[in-house]
């Protein structure tokens, strides 16, 4: 599919951003983005436009039902000054994945894969340089046809929008702190928590606050059935090393396939460490903890790439790993391995055998 070009002319156009670290995450956008519609059964000729709002009905479909779905990814620069999209064929399956759950029309992989391309080299002046900093691609899709009867609409918006961001961990990559409880759950056992729902999001808010309200960065979700085994931590998966094998939850349906776990899985396999899809139970995850044969937990997703944790707070149980030992408050050498490993795949600096 041939796209339009309807460009900003270079006199307009933003300033480049000298410090992207400085920068709120997804605050800044660049000057371009790209809009298709699907109407009448089909889609349209996709556009490059200047990035401005989007006209959007009051009664449209996603603003009463949500029907929506988003994707995240980044773009880097890589060591041989090339920019490297990191594992975007997985994006966009995931997000067609979604539109079937949703009842919504598929945007076929290749024009997914150059709008995205194309974008790009259109904002490239915005890709930041930094080290560890990235532009960061927000793919989504909503049905936006006017009308408050509760069905998949009959018309849609796919667009793409870019974000210069800075690295995740401005002062370096620090361990954080987790909070669990059971009075809330991220997604139920047959519904959507496998997809990029908005309203996966929205429904994660009430969880993220009660974290934070316990000095915590991020909520460790536990299954919506039985509120008892690990599912996700904040919007990363989650990995455990308890005696040294690495376990991290299966994909039952209701957790995000993240790419970045796929990843994770195959690099630790790959590095001779034992790797189990199996959800572990909280009291178990407690009790490890506590008599030292856990050592370590990492989110892995897209935003960190790696996200050490050094604490977990389970209600009213406060959890130190590696409690009086040379590790405590540190980053265990499995999670550092992988981050290690993972930016090093991203900037170009470690071979990336896939
Ligand atoms: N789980 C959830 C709920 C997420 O939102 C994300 C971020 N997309 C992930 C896991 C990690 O997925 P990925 O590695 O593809 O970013």
């Amino acid at each position: 599919m041939e796209f339009k070009y309807e460009l900003v002319p270079e006199a307009e156009r933003n300033p480049v951003i000298q410090d992207v670290l400085k920068v709120p995450f997804g605050k800044v956008f660049t000057d371009h983005m790209f809009v298709m519609h699907y109407r009448n059964g089909a889609w349209e000729q996709g556009a490059i436009t200047k990035l401005a709002p989007l006209p959007v009905h009051p009664g449209s479909i996603v603003l009463h039902y949500g029907q929506e779905l988003f994707e995240g990814a980044k773009c880097f620069k890589m060591k041989n000054g090339k920019f490297g999209l990191f594992r975007i064929d997985q994006n966009i399956a995931r997000l067609n994945n979604g539109c079937r759950k949703l009842k919504m029309p598929e945007v076929p992989a290749e024009v997914q894969d150059k709008a995205i391309r194309e974008l790009i080299k259109v904002d490239q002046r915005h890709i930041p340089t930094q080290d560890g900093c990235s532009l960061y691609i927000r793919p989504f899709i909503f049905g936006d046809e006017a009308g408050l009867g509760v069905r998949p609409s009959s018309s849609y918006t796919y667009c793409v929008l870019l974000c210069p961001v800075g690295a995740y961990y401005p002062e370096g990559f620090k361990p954080t702190k987790i909070y669990s409880d059971d009075i809330y759950a991220r997604s139920a056992d047959r519904g959507t928590g496998d997809v990029k729902c908005g309203g996966n999001y929205a429904a994660s808010l009430g969880g993220g606050a009660l974290a934070h309200q316990h000095g915590c960065s991020q909520f460790l979700w536990l299954d919506g059935q039985h509120h008892k085994y690990v599912e996700e931590v904040g919007a990363m998966n989650v990995f455990f090393v308890k005696n040294g094998i690495a376990y991290t939850c299966p994909l039952n349906g209701t957790i995000l396939p993240g790419i970045t776990r796929k990843s994770a899985i195959e690099l630790l396999k790959d590095s001779g460490i034992e790797v189990r899809e199996e959800a572990l139970a909280i009291d178990d995850v407690v009790a490890s903890i506590q008599n030292g044969t856990l050592t370590e937990i990492f989110g892995t997703g897209t935003a960190a790439s790696v996200c050490p944790v050094s604490e977990l707070k389970f209600k009213e149980t406060n959890c130190v790993l590696n409690k009086g030992t040379p590790l405590e408050g540190k980053i265990g050498p499995i999670t550092q391995k992988l981050y290690d490993l993972i930016i090093g795949i991203q900037r170009g600096t470690v071979e990336d055998k896939k």
